[in-house]
């Protein structure tokens, strides 16, 4: 790379387009391409301009990247910044999409593909950044550790879950990460951008009910069937209404988009706040309370046979604080005759939007966009940050992207026809670049 001036976003597009062409799609427990290719890839890029890293495998074919970025001019009595980003992506099927999921394809002034938004949009900026300060010798105000991981879609088990488990000292001296879902913008007119900042994550409860009743012929009375059991608890939690439960990353969020929406907060009416803010509704709607969705049941082989026992699934997610209140509220739920086992628990994870590395990222935001306003939120999924909770790292979602205002941003993740702005990349490498010399 021979480089003239300093241009941190000038390599952003061009990586994040490659990184989509090597596929790591994330099936679970099924056989996948894994993130080995990936991972490779990205050792090569920080190779080239002088940055050593070091391979993880959880098994074959799995495998997440370390490096340690520690060059002349950082502060070594600071603690090392962890900046993480995710390798896999969830599945694509082709035949939806209106371009080759896994071609990096530029259209109508965006990358498309499977990662766009989650997450090889961040790891191309990350790497752009890294690159062109690596090159010109610029370094970052502290540390950076680098760490790219696989499985995050799949609850991180075979990644940072694994990484923490098996090789603590990876991450184990970071104090502060970011990483994914926040840092995007929000329009809510020409001279205000609202871009919101990660603080909290929902915890997750995933549950098998199990109804255990008498066997019988369908033809005769049964005051003890396992299914009618079944039916009437997933009932009750399907159509319970939680209780709003405001968490404080909940509560400055709504203020901030009251205040941006020049409309009065009023926490009983907090869901009418909410429709203002379009598609991103459907995410942060989910926050304002415990959630249970029933998702698969399972009972029977015959028509005229009562089974002994019927099962049901519950994906379970409650607020920061909310853990004791959901479990009671579905042991009431269930009644006497069904029982609940947990398939996983995961905590939820909340810090506080406050300290100079929040007002680091408000002010490298104001720099690229006069018009932005940063605003912590809670979000209703999971990420690696979890994993770097039980290290005791503060974690933020701050993977910055300015956004048009019609975009349904929300709908990317996961989504068909997944995309990003080209010029979205390049301005969220550059605020990086301006976090990296301050945060
Ligand atoms: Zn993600």
């Amino acid at each position: 790379m021979t480089e003239a001036t300093y241009a941190p976003d000038r390599e952003v597009v061009e990586i994040c387009r490659d990184m989509i062409r090597i596929d790591t799609s994330n099936y679970g427990p099924e056989r996948g391409p894994g993130e080995r290719a990936a991972a490779e890839h990205v050792a090569a890029l920080l190779d080239e301009v002088g940055i050593a890293s070091e391979l993880f495998e959880s098994e074959p074919g799995r495998t997440s990247v370390v490096a340690r970025w520690e060059p002349a001019g950082v502060d070594p009595d600071v603690a090392p910044l962890l900046v993480h980003g995710h390798l896999d992506v969830v599945p694509a099927n082709a035949d939806d999409w209106a371009v080759p999921p896994f071609s990096g394809e530029i259209k109508d002034g965006c990358v498309w593909g499977r990662g766009a938004v989650d997450m090889k949009d961040f790891n191309a900026m990350v790497l752009s950044v890294v690159r062109a300060r690596a090159v010109a010798g610029v370094a970052p105000r502290r540390p950076i550790r680098l760490v790219f991981t696989a499985d995050e879609e799949a609850g991180s088990t075979k990644g940072a879950q694994w990484l923490v488990d098996h090789h603590p000292e990876t991450v184990r001296d970071c104090t502060e990460a970011i990483g994914e879902v926040g840092g995007f913008s929000l329009t809510v007119k020409d001279d205000l951008r609202l871009y919101l900042v990660q603080t909290a994550e929902k915890g997750l409860a995933w549950l098998n009910l199990i109804a255990d009743g008498t066997a019988g012929h369908g033809s005769m009375r049964n005051a003890d069937n396992a299914v009618t059991e079944l039916a009437g608890a997933v009932a009750r939690i399907g159509s319970y209404a939680w209780p709003h439960r405001i968490t404080e990353a909940q509560r400055a969020f709504l203020e901030a988009v009251s205040d941006a929406f020049e409309i009065e907060l009023d926490p009983d009416e907090a869901e009418q706040t909410l429709t203002r803010l379009g598609s991103i509704a459907r995410m942060v709607g989910a926050t304002m309370s415990n959630t249970a969705n029933p998702t698969m049941l399972s009972a029977g082989y015959k028509h005229n046979v009562i089974p002994g026992r019927a099962t049901a699934a519950i994906d379970g997610r409650f607020v920061p604080g909310g853990e004791e209140e959901f479990f009671a509220t579905i042991s009431q739920l269930i009644g006497d005759k069904v029982r609940y086992e947990v398939v996983s628990r995961q905590p939820s994870v909340e810090t506080q939007f406050s300290g100079a590395l929040v007002e680091a990222m408000q002010s490298c935001l104001l720099a690229e966009d006069p018009s932005a306003r940063a605003v912590p939120y809670l979000m209703s999924g999971g990420t690696d940050a979890k994993a770097w909770d039980r290290l005791g790292v503060r974690c933020f979602g701050f993977a910055p992207l300015r956004l048009p205002a019609d975009l349904d941003f929300v709908g990317m993740f996961h989504g068909v026809d997944e995309r990003v702005p080209t010029d979205a990349l390049e301005f969220g490498a550059r605020v990086l670049d301006r976090f990296l010399a301050v945060a």
